[in-house]
């Protein structure tokens, strides 16, 4: 199988292993940085400069969509269903990879989302499969068989990883503990 494919990158580090399956499979590689979550701007800007980076690096063209950063966008899609907001999430994002994928031509679209072990697998899978009504295909892969490869690589390439997820919850829940902690320890 070969076309080009519309690849949707969270970040740096799980394109790294992604890009490498899909060119062994004989897919010509396009990314698109559309990641309107994450929380502050700065870490934004640091992840986005990571891809840049990872793309120069490995060769493949990554369009990036500074414009759609909104993070206020994000916050109104998840507003009042938090407990289901990781869906709102993905679907922002991906919905929106669609169109940029239609418009652009391509073959098929697919996320760096389904390399990540942290991520609803499940939930992407589903939601692309349905995204793909719009008219572009969904190329699915567990790209998580690279998991350990894309650590490895990464590390390697000294591609910058993040701490959380990427919303402004994910990055409480990465650092509640220690401010459980400074609570503990000032009572
Ligand atoms: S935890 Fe990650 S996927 Fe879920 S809403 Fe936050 S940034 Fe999006």
């Amino acid at each position: 199988m070969s076309g080009r494919v519309l690849l949707h990158v969270c970040c740096g580090p799980c394109a790294v292993a992604t890009v490498e399956m899909l060119r062994d499979e004989g897919f010509e590689v396009t990314g698109l940085f559309l990641n309107p979550n994450i929380h502050p701007l700065q870490e934004y800007l640091r992840r986005r400069d990571a891809a840049l980076e990872t793309a120069e690096r490995m060769g493949f063209k990554l369009i990036v969509r500074d414009a759609e950063y909104d993070p206020a966008a994000y916050m109104r899609a998840v507003a009042f269903r938090e407990a289901n907001r990781c869906f709102h999430c993905y679907e922002m994002r991906l919905s929106r990879a669609v169109q940029i994928a239609k418009r652009g031509n391509f073959d098929a679209f697919t996320s760096t989302l389904l390399y990540s072990r942290h991520q609803k697998h499940e939930v992407i899978k589903g939601l692309c499969a349905d995204l793909a009504a719009g008219g572009v295909p969904f190329l699915y892969r567990d790209f998580r068989a690279g998991w350990q490869r894309g650590i490895e690589e990464s590390k390697r390439m000294g591609i910058y990883r993040q701490q959380y997820c990427g919303c402004l919850y994910s990055e409480v829940e990465r650092y509640q503990k220690e401010l459980r902690r400074d609570r503990d320890s000032s009572s």
